[in-house]
């Protein structure tokens, strides 16, 4: 029969190597995808819709375009894998054979991460971390906050998913909160001394929203934090504070699926950069945020970058297609007010130790308002090419 590839995970990573590989091999390998959610709604621009620029429903994807093109949409866990038997078993039972395994499953918390704080809290402190419920649940509770109210985020230690995320949040709610509650406080804890565009997201908040943000790094004590769910209460370095919302983003680790298969390190999984094959199972290849392999921040970007990598390299292995040299690239765009978009970026390679960088760029602090509007317009147009790349 027919080669076949089972893919775990419809998100950034997944879904672009089960759609490259169908495409690609015309029908000659068997591609099913697994994936509970009939809807994917991003990570990426969920900011944005924190901050009143989207809607909800531009960050939902369905899978009808994936299925049209040929994969097998299962809608179902991952629950195990039986690497001896090259077998995936799923929640609603039975299992999947394949030749090769595709596990791009993002990101778990770790357990005991934030002290008070576990999944069991995630209503009344959400994390916010993966799209959808929780994403709507923090707008919810933003735009309830009574006025002059406190807003809390405790800020995720290296390495995490999207590393201007949390500060891109700071700003997006900074942004509602000037327009419907201005005199509202943000506090922000965190474990880190610095934290990626740093001079870029200061300048923009003390041009924008002076006076309204609190950022307590590692230096002042942010590291050293606790949360009670029920008080609703936020204890930095011995100071107890009231708060209305707190967005507790927790440490994070590979999916779980990988950690089941056998594939981790730790908390993620080493792979090969040629490939993105797993460094303990050459049959095995990991994607995006569960993946270790050096130099890429875990971003949806870098996740649809190393995606189409691994399909390449998958259906050479398969079909005997041409293999070509791995690069990658990745860009993480942020909104700090309207049209005050910021961003960093590099191109890679892969060498035989990781994915190495080959050259970056970033915005720099006082750029011209012209240039922040085209470098948000440009991250419209992402977004627009990364979810047709993802979905069809
Ligand atoms: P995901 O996209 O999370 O996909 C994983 C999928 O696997 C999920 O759909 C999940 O349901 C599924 N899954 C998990 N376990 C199983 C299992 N056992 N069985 C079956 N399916 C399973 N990135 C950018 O590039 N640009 C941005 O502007 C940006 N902004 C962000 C803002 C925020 C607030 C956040 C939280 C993230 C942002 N990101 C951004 C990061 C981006 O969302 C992730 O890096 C990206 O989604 C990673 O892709 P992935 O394939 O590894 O995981």
């Amino acid at each position: 029969g027919k080669p076949r590839v089972v893919v775990v995970g419809g998100g950034a990573g997944g879904a672009t190597a089960a759609r490259y590989i169908a495409k690609d091999s015309k029908g000659a390998i068997d591609v099913t995808l697994i994936e509970p959610t009939r809807m994917y709604y991003t990570c990426f621009f969920s900011n944005l819709y924190l901050g009143g620029f989207k809607e909800i429903d531009d960050l939902g994807h369905s899978y009808g375009g994936l299925a049209a093109g040929g994969v097998n949409v299962v809608h179902d866990w991952a629950t195990g894998v039986d690497r001896e038997a090259k077998t995936v078993a799923l929640a609603g039972g039975g299992s999947l054979p394949y030749d090769k395994l595709i596990l791009s499953p993002g990101i778990d918390f770790v357990d005991g991460a934030v002290e008070g704080w576990d999944l069991s809290a995630q209503n009344a402190m959400p994390h916010a971390y993966k799209g959808g419920s929780q994403t709507e649940l923090l707008k919810a509770q933003l735009m309830a906050m009574p006025e002059g109210g406190t807003f809390a985020m405790v800020a995720p230690p290296n390495p995490y998913r999207c590393p201007p995320g949390p500060y891109e949040r700071v700003s997006m709610v900074a942004h509602y909160l000037k327009a419907n509650n201005p005199t509202a406080k943000i506090i922000v804890a965190d474990p880190k001394e610095k934290f990626s565009k740093q001079s870029l997201f200061q300048e923009g908040w003390a041009n924008h929203y002076e006076g309204m943000i609190d950022w307590i790094g590692a230096d002042f004590g942010g590291g050293n934090v606790s949360v009670d769910p029920n008080a609703m209460t936020v204890t930095i370095d011995g100071e107890v504070t009231n708060v209305d919302v707190c967005n507790v983003i927790p440490a994070m680790k590979a999916g779980r699926i990988a950690e089941l298969a056998g594939v981790t390190d730790g908390n993620w999984a080493p792979v090969n950069a040629a490939d993105m094959s797993s460094k303990a199972d050459g049959d095995i290849h990991v994607l995006g945020d569960a993946a270790h392999q050096g130099d890429m921040p875990k971003s949806g970007y870098s996740a649809n970058s190393q995606a189409k990598v691994c399909a390449n390299a998958v259906r050479g292995a398969l079909t005997g297609s041409k293999i070509f040299p791995a690069k990658f690239s990745n860009t993480c765009w942020s909104l700090i007010d309207t049209n005050d978009g910021v961003k960093v970026g590099a191109t890679y390679e892969a060498t035989e130790e990781k994915i190495a960088k080959v050259d970056g760029f970033i915005s720099a602090t006082g750029e011209a308002a012209d240039l922040r509007r085209a470098t948000y317009e440009e991250s419209e147009g992402w977004y627009a090419g990364i979810t047709a790349d993802m979905f069809g």
